[in-house]
Parts: C-alpha cells; sequence; structure tokens
C-alpha cells in the first residue's frame, strides 16, 4: 500500500512517514499544497495525509481539486485541534477522516489501517484468504496457524494481493503500489517476489494471469477456476 502525507511542518512531516514506513506501507512525502496536489493527482496513492493548514495552496481546496478531478483515494485529514470548521469544511470537501494536532501517532496508523480496509471493502484489521491469515496491526502472517517470517517487501506484496483478492492485480499497479517514487523500479523484480511469496506461504493462491497480472483466491475458488465449465 502506498501513501502519501502532505504536511508542512518539517518534524512532523518526517514523524509520520517514519511511522508509516514501519508499519510497511510505501511512503511519498510533500511539504505545500501545490506539491502535494500534483502528486495526488498524478500517483495511484491507496491513501493520503492530508495537513489542512498548508503554504501555497490551503489541504481544503488541494482535497477538493482532487475530488473534482475525479481522484478516489481515502483522504485522512489533520486539522487543528481548536478549529471545528477545518473539519466541516474538510468533510464536505470529501475528507473520509481526520486526527487533531496534536495526535498520538498510534491514532493516524489505526485510522489508516481502517481506511485501507474500508476502501477495499474489509470489515476487520484480520485479513483472510483460505488458509492465510494477515493480521495488519501486527503486520504478522500465520498459514494454518503457523507464523510465517516475511521480509518487509513480501509483506507489502501479499498486504496488497489480501487488500483485493479475487481481482486480477497487474505487475505495473503492484509496482506503483508497493514503492515510493525514489525507489528504483523495475516490474522484473515483482515476479522474484510472487516466486519467494509462493514459497513461504507453501499453499497454491497466488495465481499468475498469463499477460494481465496475479490473482490470489482461496484453494477451492482456484480449483475450480481451473476446471472447465460444463
Ligand atoms: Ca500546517
Amino acid at each position: 500500500m502506498r501513501i502519501l502525507v502532505v504536511e508542512d511542518d518539517r518534524d512532523l512531516n518526517r514523524q509520520l512517514v517514519s511511522a508509516l514506513e514501519d508499519a510497511g506501507y510505501a511512503v511519498d512525502r510533500a511539504f505545500d499544497g501545490e506539491e502535494g496536489h500534483f502528486l495526488g493527482d498524478t500517483e495511484p496513492y491507496d491513501a493520503v495525509v492530508l495537513d489542512i493548514g498548508l503554504p501555497k495552496k490551503d489541504g481544503v481546496a488541494v482535497l477538493e481539486e482532487w475530488r473534482g478531478a475525479g481522484r478516489k483515494m481515502p483522504v485522512l485529514i489533520l486539522t487543528a485541534r481548536d478549529r471545528w470548521s477545518d473539519k466541516v469544511q474538510g468533510f464536505d470537501a470529501g475528507a473520509d477522516d481526520y486526527v487533531a494536532k496534536p495526535f498520538h501517532m498510534e491514532e493516524v496508523l489505526a485510522r489508516m489501517r481502517a481506511l485501507l480496509r474500508r476502501a477495499a471493502g474489509h470489515a476487520t484489521s484480520d485479513l483472510v484468504c483460505g488458509p492465510v491469515r494477515l493480521d495488519t496491526k501486527a503486520s504478522r502472517v500465520v498459514v494454518d496457524g503457523n507464523p510465517v517470517k516475511l521480509t518487509s517487501h513480501e509483506y507489502r506484496l501479499l498486504a496488497y494481493l489480501m487488500h483485493h483478492v479475487g481481482r486480477v492485480v497487474s505487475r505495473t499497479e503492484l509496482v506503483e503500489h508497493l514503492y515510493d517514487q525514489d525507489f528504483d523500479r523495475d516490474s522484473n523484480t515483482i515476479e522474484v517476489f510472487v516466486g519467494r511469496l509462493r514459497k513461504k506461504l507453501g499453499v497454491d493462491m497466488i495465481q499468475t494471469v498469463r499477460g494481465l497480472g496475479y490473482l490470489m483466491t482461496p484453494p477451492d475458488a482456484a480449483e475450480l477456476a481451473r476446471k472447465p465449465a460444463r
């Protein structure tokens, strides 16, 4: 999952980025409204953390422009504690949730998890697909109850596929959602990670759909999909 942080306070921006990266997300950052607007308009983020009080272009205007242009990613706004009007304007502009400053980083992380899973149509922080269970809160994975140790890249890949179970995900989409903009992107590495992930999970749940990408389905559904229709 790839997230954009738009916050002009340098310290706070850094803290948000490092907390989100530690939680397993690929993160891009912007320090003013214009830069933030441009990135959110051109890159496919899974969610955005957007400060309302920004130089060059304020957060409400940025959000209105994104929504006006049809950008649908979940947006968590950061508001000043005593500015109730920020929250009202923010929600009216298309915000999905807010956190008032000062805040605890844990709250931002919890709200982000909720936004991401709701956007993908899941109700709880545990994502389940057949024998695989991914706990987005603890960033842990178990298969048939046994913990599986994954690298951060493998975890990101599995988390993205688990958020989109039953849908074919292209290599390009994976590259765009697993890496931040500074990462040296090479879609061949995706194949390597998928191979390692298959081996570590030990169950055949990630299908390669030729020419299209990857499809994660529970083993039963995969079995059915392979059977010719009668
Ligand atoms: Ca600010």
